[in-house]
């Protein structure tokens, strides 16, 4: 309670002390005066004539009035109190429930939580902390609109209330976030588990609205404070396991969604990587420590090289050479990928631009930039600006992105081919694309995953999944690429295919911008800058003359 509000109360206190004094005071007087006068106005009445006091009488009539004003004021001051009481505690339940679904909010909960955490702990109980997290809510908001998504919400909230325990307490923290607390007997850590999975079952059907149906997943984080690990014996309070349930639920997001973990001592530690790596990328594109680098791609019947592919890596000073597997992921997740990739693709054109002008550049994309209405237009203001020519530039969508929209990736395919950029299909037979989709959407190129090619370095040197694969490409008129070709063994199989480009390890692996330019400046494939020392290469060097030494290991 604040000093001002405990001034108020005692304030109104007084002040209600003073008024019944009043009215009792009155009511005291009125009953002495009452006696002196009353038997004179009786006799007045009964009898005639003036036996009153008329100082009495006025005396007497005085105090009636005062003892209705004090009462008057005395009822007065209680319904103002009670009225002021009622705003208090509506004023108090907006301060600590959420106005959308009625639950405990963020701050309310953590002292909520810390006590029933008080409670149980001295009666030896332990308490469980779940954070649940609802997967894609912003999905939900973005195609179903904020009201549905808000519906979604209170809709959820009713169903975990269905099924949580009466001593459980239930919070919105914010947005998509809840959370509960609930107490168990201590060891009885499966009746958690239970609860858990009847939370999945809950939300297991879709949310009906009068014109759409909305699925929803969770995920969610437990932690408890009764932790084996904490041998130490310190106490685990409200905050700890707030954090502690937070990391589970992340741990339960990145594991795919729709799961729960119970917090585990290593997840601190990942996440501790996760929050440097997470510093370290965005400081990175500052400090341009991201560069391209850049992977043959063959002819395979020619052994001709005809052009390259870009593969992002992070020259970290910390982590030393980052593989993209490892930054590209969490860049998208944290919205720094257009940023990367557009920094990466400037300066890949600005590479390319010295290499000759027959070889190719293909570039991965993500799905989230793929997203971007304006991801064509920003593209083709780089190839202006670094003057490289849009016919020499192959876009590598993967096939995960036909899960989204595919009338979005129909339109921003058709703008990259207006401006007469390539469109291909990479790590196909990965993606589970259907054959219509395929068939309606205007690739220049599939390229096959190189875990079907690594089948043709099996004993029988044959992959079903191949010859399907080119078989398709060929009736759908789409040239192919093979990724992964790691071996000779690999290669004399795709010979014997025809019409293929390849690429992998066996060529070479993944090398920096200058190594490139050595190895061109080797083969005469070096444009402007060594133009004099080049040979006039208008036709692709064959693979013979360009690979002064393999890159094995
Ligand atoms: P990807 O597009 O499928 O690229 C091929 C990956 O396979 C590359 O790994 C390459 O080094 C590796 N590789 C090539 N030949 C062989 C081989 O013979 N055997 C084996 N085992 N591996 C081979 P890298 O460079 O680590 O890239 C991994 C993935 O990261 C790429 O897969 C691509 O999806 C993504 N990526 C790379 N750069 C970018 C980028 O700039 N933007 C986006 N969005 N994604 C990128
Ligand atoms: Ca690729
Ligand atoms: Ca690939």
């Amino acid at each position: 309670m604040t000093g001002k509000s405990k001034e108020n109360r005692l304030g109104r206190a007084e002040r209600d002390l003073i008024a019944l004094g009043i009215v009792v005071a009155a009511i005291l007087l009125f009953v002495t005066i009452g006696g002196l006068a009353m038997p004179g106005i009786i006799s007045t009445i009964l009898v005639g004539g003036n036996k009153t006091d008329n100082l009495l009488v006025s005396a007497l009539l005085l105090n009636i009035a005062l003892v209705i004003f004090g009462w008057r004021r005395y009822r007065e001051l209680t319904m103002e109190v009670a009225e002021r009481r009622r705003a208090e505690d509506q004023a108090r339940q907006l301060a600590e429930l959420d106005p959308l679904t009625g639950c405990l909010n963020r701050r309310s909960m953590v002292q909520a939580t810390e006590q029933m955490r008080c409670h149980h702990h001295s009666r030896s109980d332990a308490i469980a902390y779940g954070m649940i997290d609802v997967d894609l809510f912003k999905q939900i908001n973005d195609i179903h609109g904020h009201m549905a998504g808000d519906v979604a919400l209170v809709e959820l909230c009713h169903r975990f209330r269905t099924v949580l325990p009466r001593e459980a307490r239930l919070a919105r923290l914010g947005g998509d976030e809840f959370a509960f607390i609930v107490p168990y007997k201590s060891g009885e850590v499966d009746r958690i588990d239970d609860l858990v999975i009847r939370l999945f079952e809950v939300t297991s059907y879709p949310v009906q609205l009068p014109n759409v149906t909305i699925d929803v997943s969770i995920s969610i984080g437990i932690a408890s404070d009764e932790d084996v690990d904490d041998a130490d014996g310190a106490i685990i309070d409200a905050g700890t396991l707030m954090h502690r349930a937070d990391m589970a639920m992340y741990q339960a997001k990145k594991e795919g969604r729709s799961r729960y973990f119970w917090f585990d001592p290593a997840m601190e530690s990942e996440l501790r990587f996760r929050n440097q790596l997470e510093t370290g990328i965005r400081r990175g594109i500052t400090r341009e420590e991201f560069v391209p680098f850049y992977e043959q791609q063959i002819d395979v019947e020619s052994g001709d090289l005809v052009g390259f592919e870009m593969l992002a890596r992070w020259r970290s000073p910390q982590l030393g050479l980052v593989s993209p597997d490892t930054f590209i992921p969490v860049a998208e997740e944290i919205g720094v990928i257009s940023d990367l990739s557009e920094q990466l693709m400037a300066q890949a054109f600005v590479d390319a631009r010295e290499w000759n002008e027959r070889l190719t550049l293909s570039v991965n994309i993500s799905p989230v930039q793929l997203r971007d209405p304006w991801f064509a237009q920003k593209l083709l203001k780089h190839l202006v600006s670094a003057n490289f020519p849009p016919q020499r530039l192959e876009i590598e969508i993967t096939e995960s992105c036909l899960h989204e929209s595919v009338e979005m990736v129909r339109s921003m395919i058709t703008s990259l081919r207006n401006q007469g950029v390539k469109v291909s299909l990479d790590d196909f037979g990965t993606g589970y694309s259907s054959l219509e989709q395929l068939r309606s959407l205007p690739f220049d190129r599939l390229k096959i995953d190189r875990n079907f090619v690594s089948e043709l370095g099996g004993p029988s040197g044959h992959s079903k999944i191949v010859d399907a694969i080119i078989n398709l490409g060929r009736g759908l008129d789409m040239p192919i690429t093979a990724e992964g070709v790691e071996d000779e063994h690999i290669l004399h199989a795709l010979k014997a295919m025809g019409g293929l480009k390849a690429q992998g390890y066996l060529y070479g692996k993944p090398e920096s911008a200058e190594q490139v330019r050595q190895r061109l400046r080797l083969a005469g494939l070096l444009n402007s800058t060594n133009f004099a020392e080049a040979e006039p290469a208008s036709q692709p060097a064959s693979h013979a003359d360009i690979t002064p030494r393999k890159h094995h290991g």
